[in-house]
């Protein structure tokens, strides 16, 4: 047989194609049908069987025929985002105010397309694949519907990767330890009580109770946590009010925590609580917190790491691996899976100063990436997969 990475560039026009018709029916959080059907459709046609995970989650899993034992999981995203399309391409989204803007198009490509050579080399290991493609990344959900409903059973490794604008074409950033923080979501509800802005003895000032929230909340980044251990206590949305002349019934702060240890994740829910609570209570007023878990910190097992490397490794002379992408404190909640299994998430480079849309960020509506990406997001699929399958002994 030829090399699997041979087998693998020689789909680079399926890749593009898959990628483009992803990218084109671009659908949010929790309502991928049309994506979950295309991916279902290509893994029958690839013989490999599939159930829903939840609503919109496929599980593909593929067994290789050689008696051998190893269970390893590979993870897409596939979501899109609540974004417009400044993108003047052929293949630019056709749903108004929707965008695949955080490459998940390109992941679920380049999954399918080691999932494709994969199974037409399920005669060369032994094992089990089992390709996770899940929706809902953007908010947080996805995962656990994976883990909760088993899919990770018995698994020994899970690697994922993800499109990376900061790293040039054919730079992989492969970094043993921490590489995203943990994130949470928090709403503070302020409950005050109306009156006359002249009488404000007979009400409760919401929204300056609120505003002083806002203030105190930054001062415990500067004044309660380490200087050397980042912290962000971000609140980006605040609405209260209905008139100039009157004291605020009510408030509403939305806002997020990025923390990078489990106890520091723990620690700020707790002041954050009392914050908001003493706070409003010096106005008359009340607060109630209510917190959702987002995602856990990113942290690459050290020997996972160690074995993708290699199989990045050999991919050839052209790639070139670093091991110290800068800490984001961005999330993401391949995290979860590596909560319960050994696992690596990659990132691979997808910028390429000849393809000028290339450079702009994730997350905006301009951002595109260089297709050549997919093959190596692709390559890295299904040689990791199928090199740490056929060191595994017999069952
Ligand atoms: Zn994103
Ligand atoms: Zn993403």
């Amino acid at each position: 047989m030829s090399e699997l990475r041979d087998q693998v560039r020689e789909e680079k026009e399926y890749l593009v194609r898959m990628r483009r018709d992803f990218h084109r029916h671009p659908e949010l959080a929790s309502q991928e049908k049309r994506t979950a059907g295309v991916i279902e459709q290509e893994l029958d046609r690839f013989r490999i069987s599939h159930i829903r995970i939840g609503e919109t989650g496929v599980l593909g899993v593929l067994r290789g025929t050689l008696n051998r034992s190893g269970v390893v999981a590979l993870r897409a995203d596939i979501d899109a985002l609540p974004i417009q399309e400044t993108n003047d391409v052929e293949y630019r989204s056709r749903t108004d105010g929707v965008m695949h803007a955080c490459g998940h198009d390109a992941h679920t490509a380049s999954l399918l397309g080691a999932a494709k050579v994969l199974a037409a080399n399920r005669d060369h290991f032994g094992g089990e694949v089992r390709f996770l493609f899940q929706p809902a990344e953007e908010t947080g959900k996805g995962a656990p519907d994976f883990i909760e409903t088993g899919a990770l059973d018995g698994v020994e490794r899970v690697f994922g990767l993800h499109s990376a604008p900061d790293l040039p074409i054919d730079t992989i950033g492969i970094t043993p330890g921490l590489n995203n923080a943990a994130v949470d979501h928090f709403r503070i509800l302020v409950h005050g009580k109306a009156a006359h802005v002249s009488t404000p003895q007979l009400g409760a000032d919401a929204l300056y109770a609120a505003s002083q929230i806002v203030v105190a909340i930054q001062g415990l980044v500067t004044r309660r946590t380490s200087p050397v251990e980042p912290v962000i206590l971000g609140v980006g949305k605040f609405s209260s009010g209905t008139t100039y002349n009157a004291i605020a019934a009510s408030a509403e702060l939305e806002g997020t925590t990025r923390t990078i240890s489990q106890e520091m994740r723990l620690q700020v829910r707790e002041w954050i609580d009392q914050i908001a609570g003493q706070t409003a209570g010096f106005s008359g007023a009340e607060a109630q917190v209510i917190w959702t878990d987002v995602t856990s910190a990113l942290i690459n097992d050290p020997q996972v790491s160690r074995e993708v490397a290699e199989a990045a490794k050999g991919l050839g002379d052209h790639i070139r691996i670093i091991t110290d992408r800068p800490l984001s404190l961005g999330g993401d909640n391949f995290a979860e899976y590596q909560r319960k299994v050994p696992g690596c998430y990659a990132y691979v480079g997808t910028a390429n100063a000849q393809l000028p849309g290339t450079l702009n960020s994730l997350h905006s509506g301009n951002f595109d990436l260089d297709e050549d990406a997919l093959v190596i997001g692709a390559e890295l699929y299904a040689e990791y997969a199928f090199q740490w399958l056929r060191k595994q002994g017999r069952p």
